[in-house]
């Protein structure tokens, strides 16, 4: 898959079709379409591909624990202010994405 990355909203558009796949994938609870995304992904970020923050919706959140494809709710001691994700979501998002974090269930490799 090749992606114009000189296309200045190429990384956002991107992410978003990935994320309305994450969410289908969720509504399904498909585990290989989630790997499959998770490659493709990968295969972005290898091509040059920039992450945006979007990206986090990819993977369950650690702090508010909203799954893969829906925003992050508030809860006590971590509000959301303007930000529709946590930053530990995204900031686990691009760790695992990079292959420097292991993937958080159901995606983990085995
Ligand atoms: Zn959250």
């Amino acid at each position: 898959m090749r992606i114009d990355i000189d296309e200045p909203m190429a990384a956002e558009l991107f992410w978003e079709g990935m994320r309305e796949v994450a969410a289908g994938a969720a509504r399904h609870q498909d585990d290989d379409l989630y790997r499959a995304i998770v490659k493709i992904g990968r295969d972005a970020l290898a091509q040059g591909s920039e992450l945006v923050p979007q990206c986090g919706l990819f993977l369950q959140c650690p702090v508010c624990e909203a799954v893969a494809g829906q925003r992050c709710i508030n809860v006590p001691g971590n509000p959301l202010s303007d930000d529709v994700l946590h930053p530990e979501r995204v900031e686990l998002a691009e760790m695992a994405l990079r292959g420097d974090a292991p993937l958080p269930p159901p995606l983990r490799d085995e």
